[in-house]
């Protein structure tokens, strides 16, 4: 072989080997931006002067390059004011105030030229979207880079950004620059910003922010300049500044997004893990000092759990920054209200730093798989609380006395109401917002817990791992994720997506009959009772005080799960067809030593009306 061939070859193994072992490995467009920003703080204003290299992965020559403008949201007959003023259940922290924001109040981002290569071009303003049609198109394989130049406005605090939050802090800092909309398999994702969810492409981020000395900032990334800023960033002593405007300057890596908060009143905590993270904490001093100083310490414990669970974090460092109206997570920090107790300060801090694996990391669509991203961090926040509460390190937090039971109950109620849409919906197009969130959080952390029914608890926890780690940085979709549990457990589950987040069907299954078929023989008939087919496992307690236990697979699966689960050891029945209403099996035990029999022993099925799942039947 000559030198080229040995190259050829060493190249196509190269590539052979990742396209066999990485489930998410397809084409993806990368992104740098370069920015400047000018900050005025009397006016709440900014001048941004900002370069974008983008790089064209995909087979496809982009003629024209989408952009959101989600500050022009902030403005009287937006759409996300008429969407606000005209869904049922609008969020309390939008209702009517965006339709009554003056002029100084509003958000807006007015983009003043555009170029490429110098020469300046023709742009549209479709409120929250920029569509920017290119002088040359990128070809698969090409970069292009755009200067923009914009004045923005940072409208009153209402939904996740904005100045003034309802505890003082001066500016929370999301959603403010010029951001390129995600192309992908699917296009492009131009949605109008309606105050939902984001999706964005990874890459670069080299930002400079010019701001009144007075205030400290906190957020993505890592700060450039410590000895310049001083403020906690550095334990030297940092002199008298030169002038009244101090330049911040910023870098991150492998993000999709870059949030920054800002207040003259921050106190800015450091605190290093165990792992060598470090961990930075934004807050004003009051009356919640005391919360917020007992944080750092069991973030620590948290994040050490977080990482043995759910897979290492690749970035040196994380900031906790008192702002916005809750919880929102961004790359490498989060946005939180800080008035709480210490359990409701740590609950939303786990919460939002769960997303760093699940939005940040993998990069989720969280408009498009909405479930995905909020389910799987619902589901990640029960199981690390759960562990803080055993470790009794939270004041006032205790075990989970039964996992997940307000997801169990959100769901009940949603079913019960009829309100229910399949978890395939764009988080945007719900009808109502209360479905919306029952839907991504509950529905979403009970697709995962319910799993752990399917195919075994520990399949399910390596199958978190492995998705995380043949997944991360590639914006993985429910399929990629379905084929990652399937690999891991040997266990077929097409089925459970098509029916648990592509339709609203339900589960219900029942113990239909129980009689003696001799002295020594009992038959049980289980029955099916509405649409989705489950693998049931089932009970029977004996009146020596044994108990059998059975584990019957769906034949969809074409397989089971492990016959050893915690103290339960399975006897593994003939398969139930998905056709067959009636499942009919006979025991080697007389009726008369029967006490009991349960469907779904360990309480994980999802079952609507679990009320006729245990012999002897109640009531009837
Ligand atoms: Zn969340």
């Amino acid at each position: 072989m000559n030198r080229m061939m040995k190259y050829l070859v060493v190249l196509f193994l190269f590539l052979f080997s990742i396209h066999a072992h990485s489930q998410c490995e397809r084409w993806q467009n990368k992104v740098s931006y370069k920015m400047e920003i000018d900050f005025d703080t009397d006016r709440h204003q900014y001048t941004g002067d900002q370069f974008i290299t983008y790089t064209n992965g995909s087979p496809d020559t982009l003629h024209t390059l989408y952009f959101h403008l989600f500050l022009n949201a902030f403005q009287p007959g937006s759409s996300m004011d008429m969407r606000s003023l005209t869904i049922r259940d609008p969020d309390r922290r939008v209702g009517a105030r965006i339709n009554q924001l003056k002029e100084d109040e509003i958000g807006y981002q007015k983009i003043n030229a555009i170029f490429q290569d110098g020469e300046g071009l023709r742009f549209t303003i479709h409120e929250t979207i920029l569509e920017v049609g290119l002088d040359q198109p990128v070809l698969p394989g090409d970069a292009v880079t755009l200067r923009i130049l914009y004045d923005a406005q940072v409208p009153l605090q209402i939904r996740r950004m904005g100045r003034m939050s309802d505890e003082g802090i001066h500016y929370s800092m999301a959603q403010w620059y010029p951001r390129l909309c995600q192309y992908d398999e699917l296009g492009w994702h131009n949605n109008p910003y309606i105050g939902r969810e984001f999706y964005g492409s990874f890459g670069e981020f080299d930002v400079s922010i010019t701001i009144d000395t007075s205030y400290t900032l906190g957020g993505t990334g890592y700060l450039q300049n410590p000895e310049v800023i001083g403020k906690g960033y550095t334990d030297d002593p940092v002199g008298p500044y030169a002038s009244e405007k101090l330049t911040w300057h910023f870098k991150a890596d492998n993000v999709h997004d870059f949030m920054w908060g800002a207040d003259p009143e921050y106190t800015h905590d450091t605190y290093l893990t165990r792992d060598s993270i470090l961990l930075r904490f934004f807050y004003r001093k009051g009356e919640n000092t005391e919360v917020w100083s007992s944080l750092p310490e069991i973030m620590s414990e948290a994040f050490d759990f977080i990482q043995q669970k759910f897979g290492p974090y690749p970035y040196r460092q994380y900031a906790f920054v008192q702002g916005g109206d809750g919880g929102m997570e961004y790359p490498m920090s989060t946005l939180i209200t800080g008035h709480r107790s210490l359990p409701s300060l740590v609950g939303v801090s786990v919460h939002e730093l769960m997303h760093s694996w699940y939005q940040g990391v993998l990069g989720i669509n969280e408009s498009l798989h909405p479930w995905m991203d909020e389910g799987f961090t619902t589901y990640a926040t029960e199981i690390v609380m759960d562990e803080l509460g055993r470790r009794g390190i939270v004041p006032g937090l205790a075990p989970k006395e039964k996992l997940f039971s307000s997801s169990y109950a959100g769901y009940y109620n949603m079913v019960e109401a009829g309100i229910q849409e399949p978890l395939t919906t764009h988080a945007d197009h719900y009808d109502l917002n209360t479905v919306y969130g029952i839907s991504s959080y509950s529905k979403g952390a009970l697709y995962l817990y319910q799993l752990s029914y399917i195919i075994g608890q520990e399949n399910l926890e390596k199958t978190l791992l492995s998705f995380y780690d043949r997944c991360k940085f590639h914006h993985p979709n429910p399929d990629d994720f379905r084929r990652t549990a399937e690999k891991v457990s040997g266990i077929k589950l097409k089925w459970y997506n098509e029916y648990w987040v592509n339709s609203i069907k339900v589960i219900d299954y029942a113990i239909d009959t129980i009689i003696a078929l001799d002295d020594t023989t009992s038959r049980i008939v289980l029955s099916r009772d509405a649409e989705m087919p489950m693998p049931i496992d089932l009970g029977v307690e004996l009146s020596d005080g044994s108990a059998l236990y059975y584990t019957i697979p769906l034949n969809l699966m074409f397989g089971h799960k492990p016959l050893t689960e915690g103290d339960k050891t399975y006897q593994l029945m003939a398969d139930w067809d998905w056709t067959y209403p009636k499942y009919i099996f006979d025991i080697p035990q007389p009726l008369s030593k029967i006490e009991k029999v349960i469907i779904d022993p360990s309480n994980r099925l999802i079952d609507i009306d679990r009320a006729d799942n245990t012999y002897p039947l109640k009531d009837r």
